[in-house]
């Protein structure tokens, strides 16, 4: 009897411990669910910051986003998945198809400008220089891309003249023409540093009487500026794209091994719990049928000892799946870090784009697209605090006279003095921009109708304390300046017409003044 009664509370002892395996064993599961669950996450930020690159990738993402918020749905994310990753794919094919036809184009316009007998040797000599360049396949900026071949196609406008026309060729509305867009374009362009004395020339030539040869070679120059910029300058897009193909085929693969090793230690599991159970109800039956208590002592230690293996095996299982879930998560992390480090030189580039985009690429003032950024920024504030906000226009007085005297370059330079003592005559709280040509415009807040004239003023002063030297001749440069002060009820163009009209104002009395609209 006592034998039987410790032989029950062993099995008491027993069923306990498998209880608290059991416990055990949840608290693993959930581990490891919650291990997933981060894995999901990951995948989810991950198809966020993919964004924007294509519409069809985009409703995807979305789909496979909404698929992955729930850790059951893995198994019906994963062909989502790899439809994911073939559409990434399928992009770069389409970049590099564009690429490509940029490419054949461009050829193509060469070819048929190699046609023609009559152009000039040294253009022949390039001509043959790019042909050779453009064998290779673009891997580069594309951005550019339209723009080489709207050159390409002003270039062979000329050269279709030349070829109409015979030699020699006299200088056309149309030649003028050309220069001026030319001279435009230009100014649309981001240079290098190393390429800007070029340029410089380049615009001076276009701004002086053009011939016709020289308009071809001004085209010409800029042509090898802008093939040489597009062989340097490295995608930034593309190759965030590839780092995201790689990191979204690590995570498939990651996320399909999980899932199936999952699967079967779940099954693996599930069949040591049988056992176990098993050998539970085999030591019940047993306290039941044996009467011997030797025996069923015998027999319970022979049980005991058989849950422990199944024990042991089954915390060996578990810990293979830790041990890999692990190591899943040390690959996830990396990819992560890896992503992470693309993204944000991604975001850098981009965002040095954006900055060039908004500076006016002679003089680093802020340009017009900045000015109407900013002018819609102190409007809301003007709107909000009614606190004065003042608009002024400065233009340069007889500038055409130093460019006439003193050639294109030096007035170039004369407009990046000015700009800078514009720049450096304010406080930060106030703005100028580069409005066009020698056309500056100042936004001026939080100053009354007193101080103004004083302020602005004090910024002619400085313009003509300017000591310029141009061939050895000391010149004072001035500015004539108009402003206006928002009212009430107006909108800040109106202010902006009324201080460009005292401006008009201004030049009309003698210049190098400043005329307050009241
Ligand atoms: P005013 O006192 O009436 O303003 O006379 P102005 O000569 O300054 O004015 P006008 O509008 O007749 O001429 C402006 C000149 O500015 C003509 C143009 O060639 C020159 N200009 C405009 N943009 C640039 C530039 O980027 N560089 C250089 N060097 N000259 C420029
Ligand atoms: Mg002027
Ligand atoms: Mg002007």
């Amino acid at each position: 009897m006592k034998d039987s009664m410790a032989s029950i509370s062993q099995v008491n002892l027993l069923k306990q411990k498998l209880h608290l395996a059991k416990a055990a064993l949840n608290e693993l599961d959930e581990e490891r669910n919650e291990k997933l669950q981060t894995l999901l996450q990951f995948i989810g930020h991950l198809s966020l910051a993919c964004k924007g690159q294509n519409l069809e990738l985009d409703n995807k993402l979305a789909k496979l986003r909404q698929l992955l918020t729930k850790f059951e749905n893995v198994e019906e994310a994963l062909p989502e998945l790899v439809e994911v990753e073939q559409l990434l794919k399928q992009q770069y094919n389409h970049v590099m198809v564009q690429l490509e036809d940029s490419r054949v184009s461009l050829s193509r316009v060469i070819r048929q400008i190699q046609r023609i007998d009559s152009a000039p040797d040294k253009v022949k000599r390039e001509l043959n220089y790019f042909k050779k360049e453009l064998v290779k396949p673009f891997h580069t900026f594309w951005d550019y891309i339209p723009k080489v071949e709207q050159l390409v196609s002003f270039y062979e406008e000329i050269l279709d003249d030349q070829l109409k026309q015979g030699t020699p060729i006299l200088v056309s509305p149309k030649h003028r023409q050309l220069a001026h867009e030319l001279s435009q374009m230009i100014s649309e362009v981001e240079f290098r540093k190393h390429q800007r004395d070029q340029v410089l020339t380049v615009k001076d030539i276009l701004s002086s009487d053009i011939e016709v040869d020289s308009l071809i070679d001004a085209y010409q120059t800029i042509l090898t500026l802008l093939l040489d910029n597009i062989a340097r300058e490295k995608t930034a897009s593309q190759e965030f794209l590839y780092a995201l193909n790689d990191s979204l085929t690590a995570v498939r693969e990651v996320v399909t091994d999980s899932y199936n090793n999952n699967q079967r230690s779940f099954q693996l599991k599930k069949q040591l719990n049988r056992e176990i159970n098993s050998r539970v109800d085999n030591v019940g039956e047993a306290i039941i049928d044996i009467d011997d208590i030797h025996s069923l002592k015998s027999q319970v230690t022979e049980q005991l000892s058989a849950i422990r293996a199944s024990l042991g095996r089954k915390e060996a299982v578990e810990e293979r799946e830790q041990i890999l879930l692990r190591k899943s998560m040390e690959s996830m992390r990396k990819e992560l870090n890896e992503l992470g480090k693309e993204a944000t030189t991604y975001k850098e580039r981009l965002f040095e784009q954006q900055k060039l985009n908004l500076l006016d690429s002679l003089t680093q003032l802020p340009n017009r697209a900045a000015l109407e950024e900013r002018m819609d920024q102190e409007f809301r504030n003007f709107q909000r605090q009614k606190l004065p906000l003042w608009v002024a226009v400065a233009d340069i007085d007889h500038f055409k006279t130093i460019n006439d005297s003193f050639g294109h370059s030096t007035g170039d330079k004369t407009l990046q003095v000015i700009a800078m003592a514009l720049k450096n005559s304010l406080r930060d709280t106030e703005f100028v921009a580069r409005y066009g040509g020698e056309e500056f415009v100042l936004l001026i807040p939080e100053v009354n109708a007193i101080d103004i004239e004083q302020l602005l003023n004090r910024v002619r002063e400085k313009v003509k304390s300017i000591p310029f030297k141009f061939k050895n001749q000391r010149i004072t440069v001035t500015v004539s300046i108009g402003a206006a002060q928002i009212l009430e009820n107006e909108l800040i163009n109106e202010t902006f017409e009324r201080a460009d009209a005292a401006l008009y104002r201004a030049k009309h009395e003698s210049r190098d003044r400043v005329i307050i609209d009241v």
